[in-house]
């Protein structure tokens, strides 16, 4: 049995991670942290029986008193970097799906998980076929000249871009080896109507973010050259698509080195 310890586990994403970490006959849920429904039991919170696991709000101490040996975290952007260095401190693995990490926080984190000697896992996206469509976006990104990438998301959403475009963004730019061709707009022009309608860019693809009462999470990646478009889009329809990432990385991550940086690595 894994004993796993679920950072934001009042959250939509950490509820659910509770409700799998108990239903998984290799895990065992030992310790639950969040600022929110401090003292609720972690199990009743997520729709479960009771699991004589407290709902806690200081990290260090948690980890010391549940004896937990991996600590998943979906939590928020301002407390991702705080919450991973507390737990590589316990010499506990992180398993993170917590977006609005940057690059410079993942060579950081990066940093850390050689000097610490844990690893520490982090997946932007934990659904099978959100990595299938990076990796197809990569595929197509070798061979067209433009691309733009659409991000719909619920409207409680904090960051933006998306952990998942972010990283399609990263994998496009690795797999085409140079910037795509961006067609310039109105944020270069003077006197736009609406700056910056053309949306925020990495490696010359555009990024725009939508966020929107009644979405969940959806990804378009579309590439576009002459005479023709291809659109690769992904819809998620629950948040339990999320879960067999999850409990993949929480049964993978004490055998990895280093940070790991996408679920495609440990499929
Ligand atoms: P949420 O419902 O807002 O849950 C986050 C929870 O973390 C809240 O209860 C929040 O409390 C709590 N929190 C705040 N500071 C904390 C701290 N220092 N330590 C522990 N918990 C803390 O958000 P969500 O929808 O579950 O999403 C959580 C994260 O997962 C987001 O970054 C989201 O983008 C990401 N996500 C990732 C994937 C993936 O596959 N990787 C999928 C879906 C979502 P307060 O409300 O008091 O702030």
């Amino acid at each position: 049995m894994i004993k796993v310890l679920v950072s934001g586990a009042a959250g939509r994403m950490g509820r659910e991670v509770v409700k799998a970490v108990v239903g998984d006959a290799e895990t065992q849920l030992v310790g639950a942290v969040d600022r929110y429904l401090v003292g609720s039991d972690a199990g009743l919170l997520a729709g479960v029986e009771a699991q004589n696991v407290v709902i806690a709000d200081d990290m260090a101490q948690a980890l010391r008193d549940s004896g937990a040996q991996v600590a998943v975290d979906f939590s928020t952007p301002q407390a991702v970097m705080p919450n991973i260095r507390t737990i590589v401190e316990a010499g506990v693995s992180p398993v993170v799906g917590t977006t609005g990490l940057k690059e410079e926080d993942l060579a950081a984190i990066d940093q850390l998980a050689h000097e610490s000697g844990v690893p520490i896992f982090i997946a932007p996206n934990f659904a099978i076929g959100a990595v299938l469509m990076m990796r197809f976006a990569a595929e197509c990104a070798k061979l067209f000249e433009s691309a733009e990438i659409i991000e719909y998301h619920h409207d409680q959403k904090l960051d933006a871009p998306s952990g998942t475009a972010f990283k399609t963004a990263l994998m496009m730019r690795e797999a085409r080896g140079h910037d795509f061709v961006r067609i310039g707009g109105d944020e270069e022009s003077d006197g736009s109507s609406a700056p910056h309608s053309r949306g925020g860019h990495i490696g010359g693809a555009s990024i725009h973010s939508v966020r929107l009462a009644g979405y969940l999470a959806h990804q378009e990646v579309i590439f576009g050259m002459a005479g023709q478009t291809l659109t690769i889009r992904h819809d998620t329809i629950t948040r339990e698509c999320y879960m067999p990432g999850v409990l993949r990385a929480v049964k993978a991550v004490q055998n990895l080195s280093g940070l790991t940086y996408g679920l495609e690595k440990i499929l």
